[in-house]
C-alpha cells in the first residue's frame, strides 16, 4: 500500500496522553493507584451533572441539538454576551482545530509560546502552518516577545492564561500593551481551561462584553474545574463575525445530547465548583509544605496543577512513581528532563504522592 502523506504532516510528533489508571494498573500489576497526571478534577463528576445525565439517557435514540441552543444561551447570559459569540465544542480542543481550519493556510504562520499546551502546535503543524515557538521569560509568558514575532505572514496567536505546564499567568497589563502591538488581520486565542482555580489578582481574564468586538477568543473547559473531562465539552467566546465561519465548518452535532444536558447542569451546580475550589487551594498549600518539607524546588501555581523539580531524570522518577501506584507526568516532552507535573488529588491522594516522592527519591 502506498500513502502520500504531508511533509508537514510526517513531521508531527504525537501527542503522548497522559494513560488511564486501568491501563497502567494493567501494565504494572498495581492497584488502588492515584493519579496525577491529567489535570482532572479529583471529586468526580458536578453530581447535578450526573443527574442531567441520568435523565438524558432515555433520549439517546434522538440527535442532539445541532446548535446547542440552551447551553449556548447559558453561556453567553454567563458571560454577557450574545448566543452569536458563543461556539461550543467536543472539548477545547475541537475549538482549537476549528480555528485553525478557518484561518490558516499551509505556510501561513502561527506564534505560540514554549513550553505550552502541546496541541497549539501539532493542530497548527497539521494545517501546514510555520509554528514560531517563543521562549517563557522565567517560566511566564513573554506577551512582548510574541507580538515582536508576529510577521504579515501571522494569522493566530495562542496564549494560554495560566499556562500549563508553568501555572503562570499574564497580567491584564502585559495583554493591553500586547494587544496595543498587534497588527490588524491577527486573531489572538486565550486559552483559559484553567481560569477558574486563579489566585492572583492581576491575572487577566476575557471573554468579557468588550472582547468580542476585537480579534481575541477565549477558549473554556468543562473538564477541570466542572470535572467532565471524559464528556467533552469545551467553548469558546469570539466576534460574531469569526463564530459564524466556525458554525459553517463543524460538524453539525460536535456536542453530543449527554455532554451539552450535563455542560448546562454544571453551570447551575455552584456548590460543587466551590468545593473543588477550595479543595484545590488548600491542596496546593499543602503540597507546597510537603515539598517544602522534603527540601525540593516547586513553582507555585494558579492553576490545578504544578511543575516539581525531581533533580535528575523524571522518566525515570515517573516509572518509580508508577510501582509506588502514583501516576504523576514527566515534563521531558515539554523541555523540562528534571520536572515533573502534578495536579491536586484528594487529601489522602496528595499524602499518598508525597510519601511516594520520599520513597522514590530516597532510592
Ligand atoms: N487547553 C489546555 C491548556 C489544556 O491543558 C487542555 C487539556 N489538557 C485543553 C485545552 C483541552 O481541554 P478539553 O478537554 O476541553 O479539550
Amino acid at each position: 500500500m502506498k500513502l502520500t502523506i504531508p511533509d508537514y504532516i510526517q513531521a508531527i510528533e504525537p501527542y503522548v496522553p497522559g494513560k488511564p489508571i486501568e491501563a497502567l494498573e494493567r501494565e504494572y500489576g498495581i492497584q488502588n493507584s492515584v493519579k496525577l497526571a491529567s489535570n482532572e478534577n479529583p471529586l468526580g463528576p458536578s453530581p447535578m451533572a450526573l443527574a442531567a445525565i441520568r435523565n438524558g439517557l432515555t433520549r439517546l435514540h434522538r440527535y442532539p441539538d445541532g446548535a446547542g441552543h440552551l447551553l449556548t444561551h447559558k453561556l453567553a447570559e454567563a458571560c454577557g454576551v450574545a448566543p452569536e459569540n458563543v461556539v461550543i465544542g467536543n472539548g477545547s480542543d475541537d475549538i482549537i482545530a476549528l480555528l485553525v481550519r478557518a484561518l490558516v493556510r499551509p505556510g501561513d504562520q502561527v506564534v505560540v509560546p514554549q513550553p505550552s499546551f502541546l496541541m497549539y502546535t501539532i493542530t497548527a503543524s497539521a494545517a501546514g502552518a510555520v509554528v514560531e515557538s517563543v521562549p517563557l521569560k522565567s517560566m511566564v509568558m513573554d506577551l512582548d516577545a510574541m507580538v515582536g514575532r508576529v510577521t504579515a505572514d501571522t494569522r493566530l496567536v495562542f496564549i494560554c492564561n495560566p499556562n500549563n505546564p508553568t501555572g503562570t499567568v499574564v497580567t491584564q497589563k502585559a495583554f493591553d500593551r500586547f494587544m496595543a502591538r498587534l497588527p490588524d488581520g491577527v486573531v489572538v486565542v486565550v486559552d483559559e481551561a484553567y481560569i477558574e482555580f486563579a489566585r492572583n489578582a492581576d491575572c487577566l481574564k476575557t471573554g468579557r462584553p468588550s472582547d468580542v468586538d476585537r480579534p481575541v477568543v477565549t477558549l473554556r473547559t468543562f473538564s477541570k474545574a466542572y470535572g467532565l473531562a471524559g464528556l467533552r465539552v469545551g467553548y469558546g467566546i469570539m466576534p460574531a463575525m469569526l463564530a459564524e465561519v466556525l458554525h459553517r465548518i463543524r460538524q453539525p452535532f460536535n456536542v453530543n445530547a449527554l455532554a451539552q444536558a450535563a455542560a448546562v447542569a454544571a453551570l447551575d451546580d455552584r456548590a460543587f465548583l466551590h468545593r473543588t475550589l477550595d479543595l484545590v487551594h488548600r491542596g496546593l498549600d499543602a503540597l507546597y509544605a510537603g515539598l517544602e518539607g522534603l527540601g525540593l524546588t516547586y513553582f507555585k501555581s494558579e492553576a490545578n496543577f504544578f511543575l516539581i523539580d525531581v533533580g535528575q531524570p523524571a522518566d525515570i522518577v515517573f516509572e518509580n512513581m508508577l510501582r509506588q501506584g502514583v501516576i504523576v507526568r514527566s515534563m521531558r516532552a515539554y523541555g523540562f528532563p528534571d520536572y515533573i507535573r502534578i495536579n491536586v488529588g484528594l487529601e489522602n491522594e496528595n499524602r499518598r504522592f508525597l510519601e511516594a516522592l520520599e520513597t522514590v527519591l530516597a532510592k
